[in-house]
């Protein structure tokens, strides 16, 4: 199965930072689920291919990763619109302590759809809200990652530091230590595929430094090495958070995670906001990578991430949407403008621009989740995970230049979206399930989490 797309705007991303080499007017040919060529003018002559799209006024990029979210929040929109994180997590763990399969499939299903409808073909989850009688609620993200066809990297989450033991979650929703690594290895057993340009990848994921025992954090480690997999976890989100960790611990969250063996190659966070000149340097010679969720962060008031910095010290920075719950919109477009902006917010107008946004949603992205020589970038032999945007209508037409009309202007229709080649969304509507009745069942679950709360 061939497809030829010509005639379009390319935006290879392959530089190891900025965008890399870009043609105004050129071509990507896929074949078999890899990108088969990739250059300037008119795709070579003698293929035959099965599909055929004129890009005349489209950009072509690579398929945006998303590398931190919480699918489940889907169904958990508009609480808590005014809090601090801590009071935003006091006020939704009893909403989230009654998720079951269900309502994790049905959210999952609906959120990897919006996903896919901004440009998204990658997406890690952290799940991390396990009820003792809520299922299989892991799997159910699994399953609605192969339904919506985007690549998954499920984050096994876990908390074993419930009211009783100080920590901010019900005791409902906390595991036991051994149930926590008997869960994660499970998971792992069941759906962690390490072969090249794989769909399902599973990772390790405690939830945070303060609602998991220092025993959880370390033994995560062990078990994510003797595995194979990668770790994440939330680290330096806010200050409230710094100051508890140094009441408790008598160090910052960097130092801490750095103390617990959290830090390396095979590690990502996410937010990484609150660090230190130290903690940065350390991130960069240590090769640990950083999910940056500027709209999430924005919505808590959380701080502005060290993007730039961490980037320039060889720290691998990716972005991520985060939950639903802080950031409705769900989408992962609008996070390339929003991570710019920040970023000017923070250090001036030349401190990033147009080219970084959308490096730090493709190529940095593959690099934080370990996969920069399977997708991220337009390049041959990679995996055919691209998108075609359409840039002909009134919002994007005649803006000077097509990568600022996709990161700074409205986020533009998807002519095509492909993952591994298959059709994802084509002329902005996604193909692979039923937007439609994925709101329906959104709303049920959605009205059944409410009321169970109240
Ligand atoms: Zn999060």
């Amino acid at each position: 199965m061939r497809t030829i797309i010509e005639n379009a705007a390319i935006a290879t991303v392959d530089g190891s930072e900025g965008a890399g080499t870009e043609y105004r007017n050129g071509h990507v040919v896929v074949d078999r689920g890899v990108i088969e060529a990739v250059g300037d003018g008119p795709a070579p002559p003698g293929l035959d291919a099965q599909r055929y799209v004129d890009g005349t006024g489209c950009l072509v990029t690579p398929g945006f990763v998303n590398t931190h979210h919480h699918l489940y929040q889907w169904a958990t929109r508009g609480y808590a619109q005014d809090s601090t994180l801590f009071e935003w997590l006091t006020e939704l763990y009893p909403v989230w302590a009654g998720i079951d399969e269900k309502i994790v499939h049905t959210a999952a299903v609906a959120g990897l759809t919006r996903l896919a409808s901004t440009g998204c073909t990658t997406a890690a989850d952290h799940h991390y809200v396990i009820p003792r009688d809520g299922g299989d609620v892991f799997g159910a993200t699994v399953e609605a990652a192969r339904q919506v066809g985007i690549r998954l990297h499920g984050v096994r989450g876990s908390m074993d530091r419930g009211e009783s033991a100080g920590g901010l979650p019900p005791d409902s929703i906390v595991e036991t230590l051994d149930g926590a690594l008997s869960g994660t290895a499970e998971a792992i057993d069941r759906f962690h595929d390490p072969s090249p340009g794989s769909f399902v990848r599973v990772a390790v994921g405690p939830c945070s430094p303060f609602s998991v025992s220092e025993d959880l954090m370390r033994k995560a480690t062990e078990l994510a090495r003797d595995k194979g997999v990668r770790l994440h976890t939330h680290l330096a989100e806010t200050l409230d958070e710094e100051r508890q960790c140094l009441e408790e611990y008598g160090c910052t969250p960097a130092e801490l995670a750095d103390r617990l063996g959290w830090l390396g190659e095979d590690v990502w966070f996410a937010h990484g906001i609150h660090f230190s000149d130290d903690a940065v340097a350390r991130l960069g010679a240590t090769g640990t990578g950083v999910a940056h969720c500027p709209t999430s962060n924005s919505r808590l008031g959380a701080g502005i991430a060290r993007v730039q910095d961490l980037v320039h010290a060889g720290v691998p920075v990716g972005l991520g949407v985060d939950g639903a719950a802080s950031n409705e919109d769900g989408g992962l477009g609008i996070e390339l403008r929003q991570a710019v902006y920040l970023a000017r917010q923070k250090n001036g107008p030349h401190s990033a621009t147009a080219r970084d946004g959308l490096w730090l949603a493709t190529r940095g992205g593959a690099r934080v989740l370990g996969r920069e020589a399977e997708i991220g970038s337009l390049e041959v032999g990679k995996q055919a995970d691209l998108a075609v945007w359409r840039l002909t209508g009134m919002n994007h037409t005649g803006i000077a230049d097509p990568v600022a009309a996709l990161v700074f202007g409205a986020l533009p229709p998807l002519a095509l979206l492909l993952a591994g080649g298959r059709v994802i969304v084509e002329d902005d509507e996604v193909r692979t399930v039923s937007e439609s009745d994925a709101a329906t069942a959104l709303a049920v679950a959605s009205r059944v989490l409410a009321e169970k709360r109240s």
